[in-house]
């Protein structure tokens, strides 16, 4: 399979054998969702998935998702309360209460929010089942009045958005920061930052990774619309891209996410960054043990968009068949994989640009395209080229050598990557790059491989990629 799979651990999964078994279907990223616990609760669960690597042999991936400044409404007087499409209703800080024209009122306790809010604007509620339009603004007591533009059940604590709306306050919280903190303690591999608005939200939690003093990719999950319009730039300080389509409907018109998830898909391709297509994927499967039609056309869409990896949610963390959701993107995966690379009829050619880097790695996939090769086996300390190799989308398993253990884990977002950890003992790279051949039982003798690999070459500035080699077993 080439497409990853994360899975989100909750208590439907968080044990040995469903974990193992999830794993064994494709999983190699589980996500920890910290809206939902913390440190201290994950850390025998990452016990569990190192104990499910050393008995499968599979490097996986823990991810920890750090909640970021999800909005969420007070206590509602008499919740939960009926909304008819057409009623007037306040919202403003919970000490306004009193002075509130229309009720009910709809207290929120972030004044940075309500700076800039103005008639017109949209509000969403409930996970965009209540959609409202703020009609009066009455800046002093910094009160609102809204109409309601459909009827629903308002109830207390829940969401709320403010689509199209910038808000001036960062992504990574306090509480993010400790999750984080804590979370590298207990051996996060990689970790995702909510609600990106800007490259300054990647640059604080870079900084906050490396107060830390270890390395771990950052996901940036895309969910408010100013974050899709700032994707060049977020694209430059990301290692992984997550389009969180749960919050990205809330914030953008629905109908124009799938469309948004195409044109990230891409964008991340171009820049040789992983991109996560989450939310939803089966989320019938939380009570069935098969999706609909709609959710397996959904997953099948997302691979043949180019996605590096799809994200189960409640499917796994709560729901009644977890390994089966997973089981059944498999199966997916099995038809739409073997369809995008016959539609594409050979690796993606780089545009027209002086990047040997990405040209070698091109070449490198027509030359194993060419000559049958069993696979391509990029020798890559930090993995740049077996990005490059996996933003072709080459038909062969990209099986990529790295001697970095972090990285080895960050590989496991791309597309088509199977990582494996080099001897370091060998000091050429390509000689490396052999040992894993030889002794790996994927390859059959007299069966080849396109090797690639960087070694400082007498006045070359830097080491890159320069080595091309068919290698026969
Ligand atoms: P969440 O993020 O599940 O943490 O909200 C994903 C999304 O919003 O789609
Ligand atoms: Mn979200």
């Amino acid at each position: 399979m080439r497409t990853k799979i994360i899975a989100t651990l909750g208590p439907a999964s968080n044990n040995y054998d469903t974990m193992k078994a999830m794993v064994e279907y494709g999983v190699r990223i589980f996500r920890l969702n910290f809206s939902h616990s913390d440190a201290a609760t994950f850390k025998p669960t990452v016990e569990i998935i190192r104990k499910v690597e050393a008995d499968t042999g599979i490097p996986v991936t823990v991810m920890g998702d750090l909640c970021g400044p999800k909005i969420r409404i007070n206590e509602i007087v008499g919740s939960p309360v009926q909304v008819k499409r057409g009623d007037l209703l306040s919202l403003g800080l919970p000490d306004m209460q009193g002075k509130a024209s229309a009720l009910p009122f709809v207290p929120l306790d972030m004044p940075e929010l309500l700076v800039g809010l103005a008639v017109g604007m949209p509000v969403s509620l409930s996970d965009g089942m209540l959609q409202f339009t703020v009609t009066k603004v009455n800046v002093a007591d910094r009160l609102f009045e809204m109409e309601a533009k459909n009827s629903g059940v308002l109830t207390s604590k829940k969401g709320i958005a403010f689509p199209g709306k910038f808000h001036p306050m960062p992504a990574l919280t306090a509480k993010d920061k400790k999750d984080l903190h804590e979370g590298m303690d207990i051996g996060l591999d990689a970790v995702a930052l909510s609600f990106v608005q800007t490259m300054d939200d990647l640059k604080d939690i870079r900084a906050e990774i490396e107060m830390h003093g270890r390395w771990i990719p950052v996901v940036a999950k895309i969910e408010r619309q100013n974050a899709v319009d700032n994707l060049e730039d977020i694209l430059k300080l990301a290692d992984v891209i997550m389009v969180a389509r749960g919050d990205l409907g809330l914030e953008c018109p629905l109908s124009a996410v799938p469309v948004i998830q195409k044109r990230i898909i891409r964008a991340c391709r171009h820049a040789q960054k992983g991109v996560i297509v989450a939310t939803q994927m089966l989320l019938s499967m939380v009570n069935n043990p098969l999706p609909t039609r709609a959710e397996a056309a959904d997953v099948a869409n997302a691979m043949l968009d180019g996605a590096d990896c799809v994200m189960l949610s409640e499917e796994t963390a709560m729901g009644s068949y977890p390994v089966e959701a997973v089981k059944f993107i498999s199966e997916i995966a099995a038809e739409a994989e073997p369809y995008y690379i016959e539609r594409m009829k050979g690796p993606f050619a780089p545009k027209p640009e002086k990047n040997p880097a990405k040209y070698l790695a091109y070449a490198a996939c027509l030359l194993a395209e060419n000559t049958e090769a069993k696979g391509l086996v990029p020798h890559s300390c930090s993995g740049a080229t077996a990005r490059l190799l996996s933003s072709r989308r080459p038909a062969q398993t990209i099986h990529a050598i790295t001697c970095d253990k972090p990285v080895q884990k960050q590989l496991n977002f791309f597309w088509g990557v199977t990582p494996h950890l080099g001897d370091p003992a060998i000091t050429s790279h390509v000689a490396r790059a052999e040992k894993f051949v030889q002794n790996s039982p994927l390859f059959a003798p007299g069966q080849s491989v396109v090797i690639t690999a960087g070694q400082p070459t007498p006045g070359q500035a830097a080491t890159h990629t320069n080595e091309l080699k068919i290698y026969y077993k």
